[in-house]
C-alpha cells in the first residue's frame, strides 16, 4: 500500500458536508474578497491565539513582507533571520529592500540559534525574524530579550506552527506581529493560498491592513503606496470550518511524532526530533537525520513511501543573496543539515499501519548500508 506524504483528500472527505455548504454561502451571497466571512475567520483566529488583532492577506509571503513594511524596514535596512527555512521567509525580508542577515541553527532544533543572533546586529539591523520551523517555536526567551536591548521589533515567521506554544504562549502572540500562511499543505491549510498577520499592536495592525489594500483608506487617498493582498471569502468559509479542528490535528499530528519516536528508538543510526523544553510541538513536519539521506530518499520514493527534504539548501547559499556575499556565511549546522534531514508522512489522517510501513521502508535502508 503506498503512503502519501500528505493525504488532503481524506481530510476533506471527513468534512466534506460543512465545507461545502460554507462554499456554497459564499456564492449565494456573491460577495467574494473581504466581507463578513474573512471578518469572521479574522476574530476567530485572534480569539484562538489570544491576541487582540489579526489582518487576513493574501498568503503567508505577504503576511511577513506586509508585517516587516508596517514595522519599519525599509531599503538598506538589516534584518537577521534563520538560513534553514522555506525561501518565501528571506524572499519577503529582500523585498522590502532590506538585506536578509543569515544565522546559523541550533542542531537539536533546526530552529536559529539564538546565541549566534547578537553577533550578526549591526547599526543597521531593523527588525528580527525567529521562523518557528517544522511547528516547534525558537527560542524566544533569548530571542526577546536581544529585541529588548536593541529595541527591535521581533517578527514571527509561524506559517508552519498555528497552535504551537512557547512555555504557555501560542505562536504568534510573542512578537511585534506574526505571520501565518493557510497554504494548503500547513496544518490549517485553505482551498488555495490564504495568509493572516497577527498582532497585539493595533496600530501595527491598521498598517498592515492599509498596505494590504492599496495603502488606503476607503475614500481613494492614499497616504503610502500598498498592494492587493486581500482574503478571499471562499478561503475564509474554508478555514472558519477547519479551525475548529485544528486543535484534535495537531494532537493526532503528535500522537503519530510519539508513534514514530519509538519505533524509531530501535534504530540508533535515525535521529529524531527533538522537543525543546517548554514547547508544545505541533509537527508540521516530521523531519529525521539519517545516513545516506539521498539514497534513503531514492529507496522510499521506489517503495511507494512519500517523504521530501526540507530543505536541502540553505538560504545564505541561495544564488539570489550573492549579490551581498552572504554564501561566505558560516553557517555549518545548517548546512550539514540540509544534507542529513528527511521529512516522513506525519499528516493526521495517516494510519498505524502506514507509519509502520513508512518504518519498514527506512530500516530496509538501513539494513542495506
Ligand atoms: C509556507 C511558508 C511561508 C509562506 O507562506 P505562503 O502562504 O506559501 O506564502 C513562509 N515561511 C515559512 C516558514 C513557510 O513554511
Amino acid at each position: 500500500m503506498p503512503v502519501p506524504m500528505l493525504d488532503l483528500r481524506a481530510q476533506y472527505h471527513g468534512i466534506k458536508a460543512e465545507i461545502d455548504a460554507a462554499v456554497a454561502e459564499v456564492f449565494e451571497s456573491q460577495g467574494f474578497v473581504g466581507g463578513p466571512k474573512v471578518e469572521g475567520l479574522e476574530d476567530a483566529i485572534a480569539r484562538y491565539l489570544k491576541v487582540e488583532h489579526a489582518v487576513a492577506v493574501g498568503s503567508g509571503t505577504d503576511a511577513l513582507w506586509l508585517s516587516l513594511k508596517a514595522a519599519g524596514v525599509h531599503p538598506g535596512d538589516e534584518v537577521v533571520t534563520s538560513t534553514f527555512s522555506f525561501f518565501a521567509t528571506a524572499g519577503a525580508i529582500a523585498n522590502t529592500g532590506a538585506t536578509p542577515v543569515f544565522v546559523d541553527i541550533d542542531p537539536d532544533t533546526f530552529n536559529i540559534d539564538a546565541a549566534q543572533v547578537e553577533a550578526r546586529i549591526t547599526k543597521r539591523t531593523r527588525a528580527i525574524v525567529p521562523v518557528h520551523l517544522f511547528g516547534q517555536c525558537a527560542d524566544m526567551d533569548h530571542i526577546l530579550e536581544l529585541a529588548a536591548k536593541y529595541d527591535l521589533p521581533v517578527i514571527e515567521d509561524a506559517a508552519q506552527a498555528i497552535g504551537a506554544q512557547y512555555k504557555g504562549r501560542f505562536a504568534c502572540a510573542m512578537g511585534r506581529a506574526a505571520a501565518l500562511s493557510f497554504y494548503p499543505t500547513k496544518n490549517l491549510g485553505g482551498a488555495g493560498d490564504a495568509g493572516m498577520v497577527i498582532t497585539r499592536d493595533a496600530n501595527m495592525a491598521q498598517d498592515v491592513r492599509m498596505l494590504s489594500n492599496h495603502g488606503g483608506d476607503s475614500t481613494h487617498h492614499h497616504k503610502i503606496v500598498g498592494t492587493n493582498s486581500r482574503l478571499d471569502a471562499i478561503q475564509a468559509a474554508v478555514l472558519r470550518v477547519k479551525l475548529e479542528y485544528l486543535d484534535t490535528w495537531n494532537e493526532q499530528r503528535r500522537a503519530n511524532a510519539a508513534f514514530y519516536n519509538e519505533r524509531f528508538a530501535e534504530m540508533p543510526q535515525v535521529t529524531t526530533p527533538v522537543e525543546g523544553k517548554g514547547n508544545y510541538h505541533v509537527y508540521h513536519q516530521y523531519v529525521i537525520r539519517l545516513p545516506q539521506r539521498d539514497v534513503a530518499r531514492k529507496v522510499l520514493g521506489q517503495q511507494g513511501v512519500g517523504c521530501a527534504v526540507f530543505y536541502p539548501m540553505p538560504l545564505h547559499q541561495q544564488k539570489c543573496f550573492r549579490y551581498y556575499g552572504s554564501h561566505k556565511t558560516h553557517c555549518p549546522q545548517a548546512t550539514q543539515a540540509s544534507q542529513e534531514v528527511l521529512a516522513l508522512p506525519i499528516y493526521p489522517e495517516i494510519t498505524c499501519e502506514q507509519q509502520d510501513e513508512v518504518v519498514a521502508a527506512v530500516k530496509g535502508h538501513l539494513d542495506s548500508l
